[in-house]
């Protein structure tokens, strides 16, 4: 039997997004159902217990796949560029739209804040003060010099994104520079690289059950009722994340590559849903590059590169966290920020979002170095933490929109786009399809493992 395309089948067969989207629904609709409920054995045994396992395992099958990925697709990217002067431009012009699109979010935070105002008349009895630590902000020096790691072995062992591109960088530039003599080494990484993308296929059958387990969970333990104390502040950061994800992205991605903002939103849906249900853009890297690749069009060569280098330099949903939380709990404790408070929200949120991973909750760690340096007390965390998870998920889709508005922006403008990729509504979708066996390399394996039964 032939070995199916990606394209073949999706006709009878249930895309894989439309059953994580189901997943994620059924989820959402039995979670806020257990949290009705509220009993104390169910809580316990599915919540806690086999929900919590299955997310679990499901979140640590999507980490378990980002190192090797982002480590061969980007070797395979260097090489595959051919010419470190494209390699520069590339990093160039990502590292000053991923820049921008931080600083758009967070004025446009703080701007509709301020003109919504959360917060003003606030009470704060009943609101529990616990003994949170506030983080030092990082020099911006000391976050460019921990891009280079002293020991390799310990970066990839840690993930720490900054240090694996810019060491697997290194590596691609010299199998560049050996000429023919690396031939094997690269086509060994573009077989890895392949290998790797079909990991990424497999676990992805399991993200419906993935997806339900988290939502579910997710929602059981989060009440309607935290929401209500917070309301002004949940409707103002829902408010600038929408805005920012529907109207600065989308006119961003118009204007600096022509393309519709609509077959790009259907596109990247997939790694919107993983986005949401892990809170995690780190996590999210091997589906953002799937997508970014295989359904929107973008060449190997550029997207191995900006995905994860978005993924940890790039998060404009945090960013936006950091202005409206700022504004509010400014109003709360009838602080004036005044112009140079609001300046150094803008520079600190930026800086934060270079140097800090995309995991659940570190927006929230980021925000104490924030309040700390204008002056807030960061006791006022407490007051937005129950409903942070929920605000994580919504602000890690925007982290990895954003990464992939970039990268297909940097893809349009280096001409390694395919449009007829992008233009295909089938390019890329997992079917069951994809699951059939290549049969042939079955018997290439069997042959290989038993020779004396060629024919
Ligand atoms: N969870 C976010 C991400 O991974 C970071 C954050 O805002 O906490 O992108």
């Amino acid at each position: 039997m032939e070995p199916t395309s990606i394209r073949e089948g999706t006709t009878e067969k249930m895309s894989l997004t439309t059953k994580v989207v189901i997943g994620m629904v059924l989820g959402l609709i039995f979670g806020i159902l257990l949290n009705v409920i509220d009993s104390p054995f169910i809580n316990e045994h599915l919540v806690d217990g086999l929900f919590a396992m299955i997310g679990k395992m499901f979140i640590n099958a999507l980490k378990m796949l980002v190192v090797p990925l982002v480590v061969f697709s980007l070797i395979c990217g260097v090489a595959g560029i051919g010419d470190i002067r494209l390699l520069g431009r590339v990093g160039g012009l990502a590292f000053a739209l991923y820049i921008t699109t931080t600083a758009i979010a967070i004025t446009l935070a703080i701007a509709l804040a301020t003109i919504i105002g959360p917060g003003s008349g606030f009470d704060m009895s009943g609101i529990s003060v616990s003994g949170l630590a506030a983080k030092q902000a990082p020099s911006v020096w000391d976050v460019f010099a921990a891009i280079i790691p002293t020991n390799p072995i310990a970066a990839f062992a840690d993930g720490k994104m900054l240090q694996i591109i810019f060491y697997v960088i290194i590596i691609g530039i010299a199998a560049l520079m050996l000429g023919d003599r690396s031939n094997d080494f690269v086509k060994a990484c573009e077989y890895m690289n392949e290998l790797m993308m079909k990991v990424v296929e497999i676990v992805m059958m399991f993200a419906p059950y993935g997806v339900f387990c988290l939502i579910a969970k997710t929602f059981a333990e989060q009440g309607i009722e935290l929401f209500l104390p917070v309301i002004a502040y949940v409707a103002t950061l829902v408010s600038a994340l929408f805005l920012h994800l529907f109207v600065t992205l989308m006119v961003m991605l118009r204007l600096l590559a022509g393309l519709d903002p609509f077959t790009f939103m259907t596109k990247i849906r997939p790694a919107q849903i993983f986005a949401f249900s892990t809170a995690s853009s780190n996590a999210t890297i091997p589906i953002t590059f799937r997508c970014v690749t295989q359904r929107i069009g973008a060449d190997n060569s550029v997207a191995s590169f900006t995905v994860p280098f978005g993924a940890t330099i790039n998060m404009d949903g945090t960013a936006i966290m950091q202005g409206v939380a700022t504004v509010f709990l400014a109003n709360v404790y009838g602080v004036e920020l005044g112009i140079v408070g609001y300046l150094t929200v803008i520079g600190l949120a930026v800086l934060a979002s270079i140097g800090t991973a995309g995991v659940p909750g570190v927006g929230l760690v980021m925000l104490t170095m924030v309040l700390s340096q204008v002056g807030l007390p960061i006791e006022g965390i407490a007051i937005i933490l129950g409903v942070d998870r929920l605000m994580d998920m919504i602000r890690t889709v925007v982290n990895i929109t954003g990464d992939a508005v970039v990268s297909t922006i940097v893809a349009k403008r280096e001409g390694k786009l395919d449009m007829d990729v992008f233009n295909d509504p089938e390019a890329g979708v997992i079917t069951s399809d994809e699951f059939e066996i290549d049969t042939e390399a079955e018997a290439r394996l069997a042959s290989a493992a038993h020779p004396h039964n060629d024919p």
